[in-house]
């Protein structure tokens, strides 16, 4: 590659399925570097496997993207001078260049049936020779292809590779990897059904797209050989190589999968981490901002990103550090900010709660959370028409229901007097009531938080009372202190 042209990666995600986080992490590092040298970042949609293809793939992919705020500068949304950007609308261009390499005789029409084919993987298998495939298509005559053409055979195409030999991969990260041709098939690059394969289809569109660094997961080295016999095949110069490894489940062994907790973005958002968190997190795997520093903007991060600063050894996902990381965000975020974001969190939970109502709650619960979710279960009372106590928590030990529900009783009664009704005058109305009482402040308030929250932990009390307000106190504590009685509640 010359060092003129200018950096264009891209991402190219099949859409198979939902956007994995190992797969953002890779558009993460494409991003940083398309940034670091003022160049583009390239989203193209691979879906030539028809058989695998998820409609709602393409949809959950853009909002992936958008939402972790790597929007792609040229796409399947966006468009760009190098479009369209769906391998499914530019099949001229695949079997144009396939049909180049048929008549150049670097490729060769293959007729065998799949049953054949099975039939031969299995001997071959048997037998212990190397490729599953025996060629036979390869040395057809141009007659006999011509005869089996004119019947109408479906056939498929394939590279015909060079039999002996070896070709290196010069990969970024990993230097020179050899890989030795005798024991390649010849990769079908042409399905029957008109599409190309990803190897054919990667080369073409990597090169249309004047692709200079192919920044992948390293699960695609073993591909990498073919790739660069079809650059070789058509006269191209691969791009700059560099191929990134996975990211692992917490344990270090194999892919992070659902099952280990979430592995795809959608999982983390609605499980309400931050897409600045959850970008930052995903930059730091497999890659080292500075000694020490943890924390940074996407923008520091394109300062200082280059390739060979990646970590070759795999990373394992860290569940704890990214929490620990959610909750370093969320404590900084504007309270204006936090609370629009909790706002819709809150609606899924089915309360309607305004920004401003949540506004006033982000002092109560914005050092208690470490995800937007968490915040449901923390202030869902501030909102109920009614709290339905457990008689078991309203009461504390060593005392009787009776004499809670006095205590409770006498608490209401304490509140209704109080006129400016703030977490300070609350504090000093309960305490004098402790102390008037002769009921210490642990046995005297427990019942009352839960009382009006329902909950055993919930934000700090006066606050609470507070916000919650006169009225609605007055009537929860009355209702507790009912129940407790054996009324209605
Ligand atoms: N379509 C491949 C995928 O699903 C792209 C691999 C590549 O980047 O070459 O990841």
């Amino acid at each position: 590659m010359s060092a003129t042209l200018p950096v264009r990666v891209r991402i190219a995600p099949s859409p198979t399925g939902f956007f994995h986080v190992g797969n953002a992490r890779t558009a993460i590092f494409n991003w940083l570097f398309a940034r670091a040298h003022g160049g583009a970042f390239v989203w193209r949609v691979e879906d030539t496997d028809r058989s695998r293809f998820v409609a709602e793939a393409l949809d959950d992919q853009r909002a992936a993207l958008d939402w972790l705020g790597i929007t792609p500068d040229e796409g399947p949304f966006t468009g760009g001078a190098f479009g369209p950007y769906m391998q499914s609308e530019r099949l001229p261009l695949y079997q144009g260049h396939v049909d180049a390499l048929l008549a150049a005789g670097k490729a060769y029409r293959c007729f065998c049936t799949p049953e054949r084919l099975d039939e031969v993987r299995r001997a071959r298998e048997l037998g212990k020779l190397k490729g599953r495939y025996d060629r036979h298509c390869r040395n057809l005559s141009a007659d006999e292809v011509a005869a089996r053409q004119a019947e109408g055979g479906r056939h498929t195409v394939r590279l015909a590779m060079p039999l002996s030999g070896t070709r290196t991969l010069d990969d970024v990260l990993r230097g020179e990897i050899a890989f030795d041709l005798a024991e390649m098939d010849d990769p079908i690059i042409l399905k029957s059904d008109g599409f190309p394969t990803y190897h054919l289809a990667v080369v073409v569109d990597d090169v249309a797209m004047a692709i200079t660094h192919v920044l992948r997961a390293d699960e695609w080295i073993p591909s990498a050989p073919i790739h660069l016999m079809l650059y070789d095949a058509f006269g191209w110069t691969p791009p700059v190589y560099c191929h990134v490894p996975l990211v692992l489940a917490p344990d270090g062994k194999g892919k992070l999968s659902k099952r280990h907790g979430g592995a795809e973005v959608r999982d983390y958002r609605a499980a309400g981490y931050l897409p600045e968190a959850l970008f930052n997190y995903l930059a730091l795997l497999g890659w080292a901002y500075s000694g020490d520093e943890e924390i940074f903007t996407p923008e520091q991060a394109a300062a200082r990103f280059a390739l060979g600063d990646i970590k070759v050894s795999p990373a394992a996902w860290n569940p704890d550090k990214l929490l620990w990381m959610n909750g370093h965000y969320i404590r900084s975020l504007a309270p204006d900010d936090l609370a629009a974001r909790l706002v819709p969190f809150l609606a899924d939970a089915g309360i309607e709660a305004t920004a401003a109502e949540v506004l006033a709650l982000v002092p109560l619960i914005r050092e208690r959370i470490t995800t937007l979710l968490e915040v449901v279960p923390l202030v869902d009372f501030f909102w109920a028409t009614r709290i339905t106590p457990e008689v078991v928590d309203l009461v504390p030990n060593k005392l009787a229901p009776a004499e809670v529900a006095a205590n409770l009783r006498r608490t209401a009664e304490a509140l209704a007097t109080v006129v400016h009704w703030t977490a300070e005058a609350l504090e000093e109305e309960l305490r004098a009531l402790s102390e008037a009482l002769g009921v210490k402040a642990g046995p005297l308030f427990q019942p009352v938080r839960v009382a009006v929250t329902g909950k055993k932990i919930a934000p700090p009390l006066f606050e609470t009372l507070a916000i919650v307000g006169k009225d609605k106190v007055i009537e929860r504590l009355t209702a507790a202190a009912t129940l407790l009685e054996g009324g209605a509640g």
